[in-house]
Parts: C-alpha cells; structure tokens; sequence
C-alpha cells in the first residue's frame, strides 16, 4: 500500500479519482496491473512494493486526460494551457508563482508584453502584432521597493525575477538613420549594431550613452511576453496557488493548466482542471477526491463573466458530475451584473447531492485572495469587513466552506446550511398550514 505525497515535482500526478468501481483505470503498475486507488491509499500488487515502481507513476498532464477519458470527455492542453505550464516550468512549479501575486507586477509585465494579439468574435479571428515594450531598470526597481513597503514579507528582489527567466537585461540603443529604438541581448550585443526596423548598421553609441544606465533595459521573455495577461495564465495559476495552499494542511492536488475539453460533439476550454485531496478530517470521513474545473478571468475593461461563460460550465458539469467550480477574477470584486448571473450560478450549483451538500459547489476568488501572502484566513482578517467575519478556521478549513464564505462575502448570499434551514422551514410552515385548513 502506497501514499503519494510529492513535494518538488509537481509535475507527478499524487492525486487520482478512486476507481473503485472500474479498475481499467489508471494502469500504474509495471506490466498493467490493475491497481486499486482508494481512500486506503493506493494498492500495488505484492511484488511492486520497492521504489521502482515510481518509474510508473503518472504524470499530472496524462492522469488528468485519462481520468477525464473514464468520463467520455477527451482533453489535451490547450494554447494558453501550453503558455501557463511554460510558466510554471520557469518559476519552479505553483510555489514560485507567489512572485505574480502582484497586481502592480502584472500590470507592469503586461504593459510590456507584446507579440501576436488575436481578436475574435464569432466570425473572424483578427491577428495583430504588438511590439516588445523594454522598460527602464528604474521602473523595476521602483516596483520592488513599492511591493515591499506595501508587503514586508515575503521579500522578493528584481533577482527572483531574472533568475525565474520573467524579464531579461539588454541594451537599448537609437537608430542614427531611422529613429527606431533596438534592443540587444548582453550576448547579441556589439561595436556594431543592425537595426531591426531599416536593416542598416550603426556603431555601438560608446560615446553617447544615456544618463543613469537608461540604455539597460529589461524585456519580458519567453511565456511572459505573451499579451493579455499571458493568455490568462497568470490568474490561472494564483488561483492554482490559492488551491494548493489556502490553509495550513498541504493538501495534495494533481492539475493541469488549460486544456480544451471535446465530448458530444462540442469543445469547450477550461482555464484549469485539478484532483485535490478531500480535506474532511478523519480518515473514516475521507472522500474520493475532488474534481475541480477553472474559470479564470484576468483584469479588463466591463463585465469579465459572461452568461455564455456559465452555460458553458453547466455543460461541462453534465458531463463532469460532483465537479466544483472556481470562477475568478483578477480585480477585487464583481460588478453587479456578474453578481446577478453568478447568484443563479451558485443557487443552480447548491442542488443538494447524497451527502446533503451542493452538488456543484462555486468558488469565487477575486484579486484579494489570490494575491494573498501565506493564508486565507489572514488575509481575510487584514482585509476587515465582510472577509474578516469569515476568518477563523471553520470557514477556510475545507474546500467546501471556502466556497461557502465567498458566495457569502461577494454575493451577499445566505450559507448553504442556512438556505437549506429556511427551505425545510417553510416546507413545514406550508404543510401545517394545509393540516389547518383540512381541520
Ligand atoms: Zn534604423
């Protein structure tokens, strides 16, 4: 019998869906045995009972589609879903991500981010091509100290930033015959320079170089210079983050970042799909793990939810049983009209299943908590307000009372139990008063 906990390679599955019923599913065993996941662990035979058999462990990406597959729906990583887990390759897996969970950091890499912009409505996809933007190495300075008077802790320096591959050291020099600006790797770097822009060669300006180092410069690179706040990938990944992390206990989580999901004909994206651990206290009390679907969205201008984001969930929730949804934002909270659509949403999703609680349970996350520093429960509590009256930890314990506090805290909801209380109240109100009109 094996345990799964995993602390550096996040790229492991440690989480699979009990098969309890279908033992088809996953072949972990060298040879294809069948091997029983459940909440005992999971059951090798006899004879694979030493290291080797890590050799056969899945990983996150392939159980993810092949738990998926148990349920008729076909999954692979989708563009963005791509863009994301470079990210996370850069930043050494969720626990680097705590150097995004800054909105004046994305901010500022998002304003230099450039590349291909695709347009689309339900027509034509428009394609159009930004240019890199650099920025002044004072610009990135400033941010640093900014984060760190707003932020004592955790300290993060412009070196956790380069060293993660985010932005990359150049020099920036003008074109003598058109004006246009060039920027050059320290390695492409020169005593003659070809302008990108007229194609003619100019010398290094060695004598004429800008006040304060203004010719160093710092440009996103790789998956980080990917417009549109890397496709979404970075509120997809704080709010990863979020998941892993948001109590004290480590649960563990298999995920993969976005991914287009076919099933009935249809095709549906996904901004991220995770198993994560139950977190019931007790073995006894222990659930199969939890299927998780992601919709997260980045900052921008108008409603960010859209009616249209919220059927596509149902569907997938047709397909997808028992999943819980997460649905974010990267602004601090939701404007009218989203609350209005995701008051249906969350009533929709509170359908009561066969242990009495909501069948689809609703996450809501803005950028309060996917910034957070180390818990949810202090953060809420810094917060004040509506947040700080959900601070202790019988609501940031569990999955489930997370998602019951938020629809409380931004939507202004009734808890589950209390909406279940009145249900049932009325319903005995209803009934004696049908016995009294019958006397
Ligand atoms: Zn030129």
């Amino acid at each position: 019998m094996l345990n799964i906990s995993n602390y550096n390679n996040r790229s492991i599955a440690t989480v699979l869906p009990f098969n309890t019923f279908d033992r088809t599913w996953p072949r972990l065993a060298m040879g294809g045995d069948a091997v029983p996941v459940g909440s005992e662990g999971w059951v090798f035979p006899q004879q694979y009972t030493k290291l080797g058999q890590y050799e056969s462990l899945l990983s996150a990406d392939d159980a993810i589609v092949g738990s998926l597959g148990q349920f008729g729906v076909k999954a692979e990583l989708s563009e963005p879903g791509h863009i994301a887990r470079q990210m996370l390759e850069h930043l050494g897996g969720l626990w680097g991500v705590h150097l995004l969970a800054d909105i004046e950091t994305l901010k500022l890499l998002n304003k230099m981010a450039g590349g291909l912009r695709r347009k689309s409505n339900d027509a034509d996809t428009i394609e159009e091509t930004f240019e890199l933007r650099t920025a002044p190495l004072k610009d990135w300075t400033d941010l640093i100290s900014a984060r760190k008077a707003r932020r004592p802790l955790p300290r993060h320096s412009l070196e956790d930033f380069t060293k993660g591959n985010v932005i990359r050291l150049g020099l920036e020099t003008d074109c003598p015959h058109c004006s246009a600006k060039n920027w050059t790797t320290l390695t492409g770097v020169d005593y003659r320079v070809t302008c990108e822009r007229c194609l003619k060669s100019y010398d290094f300006p060695q004598a004429a170089l800008r006040e304060h180092n203004r010719n160093f410069t710092y440009r996103v690179i790789g998956p980080f210079s990917v417009p549109d706040y890397g496709r979404g990938s970075y509120s997809a990944l704080l709010t990863l983050r979020v998941l892993e992390r948001f109590n004290s206990s480590t649960n563990e989580m298999t995920f993969s970042t976005a991914m287009n999901l076919s099933f009935d004909g249809v095709q549906r994206e996904v901004d991220f799909i995770a198993w994560r651990g139950d977190d019931r206290l007790g073995r006894e009390n222990r659930r199969p793990p939890q299927l998780i679907i992601g919709e997260a969205k980045s900052l921008g201008q108008g409603e960010l939810i859209t009616a249209g984001d919220l059927a596509k969930l149902k569907s997938v929730a047709a397909k997808l049983p028992d999943a819980v949804f997460v649905i974010t934002v990267l602004r601090e909270y939701f404007t009218p009209a989203e609350k209005l659509l995701l008051e249906r949403f969350v009533k929709w999703g509170r359908r009561v299943n066969v242990h009495g609680e909501p069948t689809n349970p609703v996450l809501l996350l803005t950028a309060h908590e996917l910034t957070m520093d180390h818990l949810l429960s202090a953060t809420w509590k810094d917060l004040g307000g509506s947040h700080a009256l959900f601070a202790d930890y019988e609501h940031t314990r569990t999955l489930l009372d997370m998602a019951d506090a938020t629809q409380q805290i931004y939507l202004g909801l009734p808890s589950f139990h209390q909406a279940r209380r009145e249900y049932w109240d009325k319903r005995l109100a209803r009934r004696k008063a049908a016995q009294n009109g019958e006397n």
